[in-house]
């Protein structure tokens, strides 16, 4: 059987059985046998009554047995604790997890060639509706064949909903419970963005994986600010499932807000596993309420997402805070930092970051970092990485960002060997010893 959700596989069975027997207007009537309000959204409930209809009456009906039809595949391949090794399968390719998905903003990973993308072992990246939205234009990214075609990227491409970006333009948008208008940071032109809207671009870019519209709760928030937030949300959250086209290999992730609140947090990942997701994210952390909070925020909001759905923790983060939450049971990842610091001169490596602007870097040619694999540590040292920046040569930021998001890619290829051998327990602690210790054994205030 093709994989895919369970609405779209009745569906397709409807239209088998309208071929067969073209007078007779057949048609399929589904209904979960566990109590479950509905189908629709297509995520597994394991038992359904169907009901074949013909002429209005229904000639047929039989009971499934935990039907197992989710839309994209994830099998959880292994576990260590909370944390969990694991494989989506999308359109354009699989993805091993935990995962880490490099941020290409406007149709590219700054200072990043695909290939070299590939390189350093990436396997999903994100795109951000927003900036394609306003250019080149959803509709325009659709003619030319989706952003895949466009930027040279045959692997998988999440994209986020918009939201976020259009949020952040303060005094230049206005918000109601129908979505958001706004006007563009390039021309001022006024554009909308509603739950319905932001989905359809998300298809015309021709996403692998598409995030609903969300608002990300302001923090600090009060409990009745995050509260209304969060259900406006919800409601948002169901408008995204119900347009969202069904088509195998592609899904639509749902959004966990509630700010740093338990009983708000729960009742957002109850409110989603009822509207069914083929992901569930948690969003409204890394907003400024710091690594132990955010900790603590997953703590309580895990437990309550689908054990079979992969789980993605939006805009996270430092080396430190993936450890972190992959040990409490978050699949994937996405975050400027590698890429950013990569133009500012910072360098991840064992024990913490470089910063190669400092001058103690300028008679050093070892490399950047002594265990990294990657072809600018093999190649380059730091004098020379410390003189492009004082140059401020372009090849600086493009061997920076290259190492780092090697980094990255090797940190997640580490912590998923680690819950495969099951020692990761043994792995955290090694890499908080590391941390301690800093980098070439000293903390350097100005690194
Ligand atoms: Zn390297």
């Amino acid at each position: 059987m093709r994989d895919c959700n369970a609405a779209g596989f009745f569906r397709m069975l409807e239209l088998d059985m309208a071929a067969a027997l073209p007078d007779t207007k057949p048609s399929i009537g589904v209904q979960s046998s566990d109590d479950l309000p509905t189908i629709h959204g297509g995520i597994v409930l394991s038992k359904y009554i169907i009901h074949i209809i013909i002429k209005s009456r229904t000639i047929y009906t039989f009971n499934t047995h935990h039907l197992d039809l989710s839309m994209l595949p994830f099998t959880v391949t292994a576990t260590d604790g909370a944390a969990r090794r694991g494989r989506l399968t999308l359109a354009h390719g699989t993805v091993e997890t935990p995962a880490f998905m490099p941020v290409g903003t406007a149709g590219t990973v700054k200072a990043m060639t695909p290939e070299g993308v590939v390189a350093t072992g990436a396997e999903i990246i994100l795109g951000n509706t927003y900036h394609l939205m306003l250019r080149p234009g959803a509709e325009r990214m659709d003619a030319l064949g989706g952003l895949h075609r466009f930027m040279n990227w045959d692997r998988p491409i999440l994209t986020d909903s918009g939201g976020y970006q259009v949020f952040s333009l303060a005094g230049r948008r206005t918000m109601s419970e129908n979505g958001v208008v706004f006007r563009s940071h390039l021309d001022g032109s006024e554009h909308d963005l509603s739950p319905e809207r932001s989905i359809e671009i998300q298809r015309l870019i021709g996403s692998d994986i598409s995030m609903v519209l969300d608002e990300c709760t302001a923090w600090p928030a009060t409990e009745d600010e995050a509260r209304r937030s969060m259900e406006m949300s919800m409601h948002w959250a169901k408008r995204c499932r119900d347009v969202f086209d069904l088509r195998d290999g592609y899904g639509l992730f749902g959004i966990v807000q509630g700010s740093v609140f338990p009983e708000l947090r729960r009742q957002s990942a109850e409110a989603l596993t009822g509207i069914g997701f083929d992901g569930y994210a948690v969003g409204g952390l890394a907003v400024g309420e710091g690594q132990q909070q955010m900790f603590g925020v997953l703590d309580f909001t895990v437990p309550h997402l689908p054990e079979d759905r992969p789980r993605y923790l939006m805009g996270v983060g430092k080396p430190a805070d993936i450890v972190g939450a992959v040990c409490r049971g978050i699949d994937m990842f996405d975050c400027v930092l590698p890429t950013r610091s990569g133009r500012t001169a910072q360098a991840f490596v064992t024990g913490g970051t470089l910063n190669l602007r400092n001058a103690r870097h300028a008679d050093d040619m070892s490399p950047l970092d002594a265990p990294c694999d990657c072809p600018v540590c093999a190649q380059y040292g730091r004098a020379y990485l410390h003189h492009l920046i004082k140059a401020g040569e372009m090849l600086a930021g493009m061997l920076l960002t290259t190492h780092n998001l090697h980094y990255y890619q090797n940190l997640m290829k580490t912590l998923r060997a680690a819950i495969e051998a099951g020692t990761l327990d043994q792995f955290r602690t090694a890499f908080g010893e590391a941390q301690e210790a800093g980098v070439d054994g000293q903390n350097d205030a100005d690194d």
